[in-house]
């Protein structure tokens, strides 16, 4: 049998974190079973979806690269083949007209409330028909016996028959329901399993009701507990960002935010790093490896992985990442000096963001620092600084010979270098904080730094 999975969000807002990772799942268990990977668009509620909401989820898939190589389903375009089935089903009696007007029917919810048994209309038994009133077709679920599902992460689980409503597949204005468009796509889709979120594993009971009523293959079941805060109740925005493309925008690379969300509710032990990517993934994922409990959203742990990330990655991709987030025109000399100095700046920043304060000193060959309170420092020390420019000067451009003449200049000054060393650090980058000085010195090359050095405060 070849595995097909599907992912199949509702384009009602933006990719939460969560969505990406039920489809980071389908992903790689379909790709670890050299199986088919689909996307569905959920798009049949008319007043919810929008064309921005479906162009988010594509983007995010296509950020972290799970996108499906497949043709996008949607599943508005298979509303026919939905009805289809809601009619098939009326005909061959496992589903009826049900004539309820409002009224009755909250009278009805009133009394099923009061004595906890789910609705019962009395058309279930009725032979009334007529196409001139308003009517819902309702699946008839059976009362006697239960329902059992094995579930890969619930474990196999019964419900009495007894407790399912008879849910309604057709709406009156003859739009097909979640719970029968569901079914009949991916019947249609081949599906052969189904990973969702948990919050479906309730909808799964009522639904295979009609794949029985219809003799259809049963699809395999993993229902995957939702993601939560650190404080163990459901993430919401009060935890931090849920929309995925909002971690992008905060500076994290896709690279990190998949491996984060790979392992966030899916423990591999056979795995003995922490840094999981996509082609490792797929070789360990397991359905039976992901936990029955909650797994925690924890940005500490996916600042981390990025920082990780951020000091293994191709420094030309890092490069691009940046130009085109930060729109940079650079030159050539310009390009070079970033380029060289990424590395070091890459160790000391959780989110590449965080570099934009180190661009100008980079970028801008006439940059000096003008901070009032620097300044007055470089001020203070302004004839030492010139000094130190006027040494370099003599010196031969590679960073053993910079070294060495700095060590001499501190040595016959008998001064220190921590004494020395921030201050140069300010005129050359105004920062306090910047990567090894002589690596400064060097990338920004010969005439930048003795500009910078030799400047009059
Ligand atoms: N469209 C549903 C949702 O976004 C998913 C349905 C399913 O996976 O069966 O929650």
């Amino acid at each position: 049998m070849k595995v097909v999975t599907r992912f199949a969000p509702s384009p009602t807002g933006y990719l939460h974190i969560g969505g990406a990772r039920t489809a980071i799942f389908n992903y790689l268990f379909a790709k670890k079973h050299n199986g088919r990977y689909l996307v569905r668009i959920e798009d049949t509620d008319t007043k919810r979806s929008t064309n921005e909401a479906v162009g988010a989820i594509h983007n995010g898939l296509d950020w972290l690269g799970i996108n499906s190589t497949e043709k996008i389903i949607y599943q508005s375009k298979n509303l026919a083949s939905h009805v289809k089935v809601a009619y098939d089903l009326l005909n061959k009696g496992f589903a009826y007209k049900c004539f309820l007007n409002t009224e009755e029917l909250n009278d009805l919810r009133i009394k099923s409330r009061a004595n906890g048994k789910p609705i019962k209309s009395p058309w279930r038994d009725s032979k009334f028909n007529s196409e001139k009133k308003e009517y819902v077709i309702r699946l008839k679920m059976p009362h006697n016996g239960t329902t059992t599902i094995k579930d890969y992460v619930q474990g196999e689980v019964s419900v009495r028959n007894e407790i399912l409503d008879d849910m309604i597949i057709l709406r009156s204005d003859k739009t097909p329901t979640y719970m029968l468009s569901s079914v009949v796509d991916d019947y249609d889709m081949g599906i052969t399993h189904i990973i969702r979120g948990d919050d479906h594993f309730n909808n799964a009971f009522r639904q295979i009701q009609i794949i029985n009523f219809l003799n259809w293959d049963k699809p395999s079941y993993a229902h995957i507990p939702l993601i939560h805060g650190t404080d163990g109740s459901k993430l919401s925005k009060r935890h931090g960002a849920t929309n995925l493309i909002d971690y992008r925008d905060m500076g994290f690379t896709s690279e990190a935010m998949l491996s984060y969300l790979m392992q966030l509710g899916w423990t591999s032990h056979d795995n003995n790093d922490d840094d999981y990517e996509l082609k490792k993934a797929v070789n360990l994922f397991s359905l039976e490896k992901i936990n029955k409990s909650p797994a925690k959203f924890d940005i500490k742990k996916l600042n981390n992985i990025n920082s990780r990330c951020l000091n293994k990655i191709d420094i030309d991709e890092m490069y691009k990442l940046l130009v085109e987030r930060f729109k940079l025109v650079l030159n050539i000399h310009q390009e070079k000096r970033l380029k060289a100095l990424l590395p070091e700046l890459l160790k000391r920043v959780d989110v590449y963001i965080d570099l934009k304060d180190d661009f100008e000193w980079i970028i801008d060959d006439n940059f000096l620092c003008n901070e009032k309170n620097k300044v007055k420092i470089l001020q203070k020390y302004n004839l030492i600084i010139n000094e130190i420019g006027d040494f370099l000067k003599k010196c031969e451009w590679n960073k053993e010979t910079i070294d060495h003449c700095l060590k001499t200049y501190i040595q016959n000054k008998s001064l220190k270098f921590r004494e020395i060393g921030p201050i140069l650090r300010i005129a050359l980058t105004g920062k306090t904080s910047a990567p090894d000085l002589v690596s400064i010195i060097y990338e920004l090359g010969c005439t930048i730094s003795l500009n910078r050095l030799n400047y009059k405060y």
